[in-house]
């Protein structure tokens, strides 16, 4: 059996569904993809994936109840942790045929992005105590005056699974700019091994599952408004040329993604956010709305202040077993990906799911309620 066979073989006995493989030559035109980060002597990357389970999925798209949401986040750890024991479990391979390898985190792992860790989060939660005793220290005052930055826009991957996963030829880009797979659509989650041993590539897939045909649903499901309806943008990975929807501005995911925001433009129904803030057309105004949630949300503390300290501990910390555990996963958003499934009657059915879903609402006392109906 050739070492790329016992490869994709290892991968699959330990939970991959789909395993491809690149060489780094494929991955250099970006700086997002380049593997040589993660590991200089880099010479091929293997991607592989995991589906989601759709009975999940379809729940959460519903709102069918509250315990919806929990199930989807417990579905996301445990499909972050597979994908940690997939890596490792290829690393392990490698490693005892005398390569390097690497096992790339899947998420939140960014090369800008200064880890700090637990003193990071201390740092923050500092910050909200602060904002509720102590008005007038000048830290607060300086967040209160916009000049504190929190958040740095360049969240360039370490890497970029996605790239990979076209580059490896288990998928390619679909009008969303997520990956898309013909068997799942773009229900999968991603992971990446880097090493030195010179692989074999596989060859690229030839047919994008993606038509763009049903892009209008795609589309309406980001209430960030981050996916643009009919600007393209084309992007290069070795051979192939995607033309994908023109991506806004990140903060208008963040916004939404975050769980700072559940609704927007599309009043009939929500995220699981119950938090409402206007998303402007402009994507340099969104910057701003973004910037000022923060602050609100910070000052606010309580259950807004948990949201975002949610986000800064998986930023300083990441998604691996050993710091995250299973039940500290909130999945609130992510529509654009789990909407698209593989064939375009079952995405328009998703879409109507989502947009007859209801809405996601605080009752006076704090807790969450799924209000429906709304017309
Ligand atoms: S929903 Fe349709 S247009 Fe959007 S990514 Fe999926 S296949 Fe492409
Ligand atoms: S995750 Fe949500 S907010 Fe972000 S692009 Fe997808 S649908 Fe839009």
């Amino acid at each position: 059996m050739s070492l790329e066979d016992e490869i994709k073989e290892i991968a699959i006995a330990a939970g991959a569904d789909l395993v491809g493989i690149t060489s780094k030559d494929r991955l250099m035109d970006h700086e997002s993809s380049d593997p040589t980060y993660y590991l200089p002597s880099a010479e091929s990357v293997i991607g592989f994936a995991v589906s989601l389970d759709k009975e999940i999925v379809r729940d959460f798209l519903q709102k069918t109840d509250l315990s919806a949401q929990k199930k989807m986040s417990l579905l996301e750890g445990e499909t972050y942790y597979k994908l940690e024991d997939i890596g490792d479990a290829i690393k392990d391979f490698l490693e005892s045929k005398s390569y390097e390898a690497i096992n790339c985190e899947s998420n939140m792992d960014y090369r800008r992005v200064k880890r700090m860790g637990k003193a990071g989060i201390k740092e923050f939660e500092n910050l909200v105590e602060l904002g509720q005793k102590n008005p007038d220290h000048p830290l607060v005052k300086k967040l209160k005056s916009g000049k504190m930055t929190l958040f740095d826009p360049d969240l360039t991957p370490y890497i970029s699974h996605r790239y990979i996963g076209v580059a490896c030829g288990i998928g390619r880009l679909g009008w969303s700019g997520n990956l898309i797979t013909p068997k799942y659509g773009t229900c999968v989650y991603l992971g990446s091994v880097v090493t030195n041993a010179k692989l074999s590539s596989d060859p690229y897939m030839k047919d994008n599952p993606c038509s763009k045909k049903c892009k209008e649903v795609c589309t309406p499901v980001c209430q960030g408004q981050f996916i643009d309806s009919r600007e393209t943008q084309t992007v290069k990975i070795g051979e192939i040329e995607e033309e994908i929807g023109k991506k806004h501005t990140l903060s208008k995911c963040i916004l939404t993604c975050g769980a700072f925001t559940g609704q927007s433009k599309f009043k009939k129904w929500s995220t699981w956010s119950p938090w409402r803030t206007g998303i402007p057309n402009d994507d340099e105004e969104a910057d701003r709305v973004l910037q000022q949630t923060f602050i609100d949300h910070i000052l606010s503390g309580g259950q807004k202040a948990q949201n975002i300290l949610r986000l800064v501990t998986a930023i300083q910390l990441g998604f691996r077993k050993a710091v995250k555990p299973i039940e500290d996963f909130h999945v609130s958003c992510a529509f654009c990906q789990l909407v698209c499934w593989e064939n375009e009657d079952l995405r328009r059915e998703n879409l109507e799911i989502i947009q007859s879903s209801g809405v996601v609402e605080l009752e006076d006392g704090g807790k969450k309620v799924i209000r429906k109906g709304l017309s």
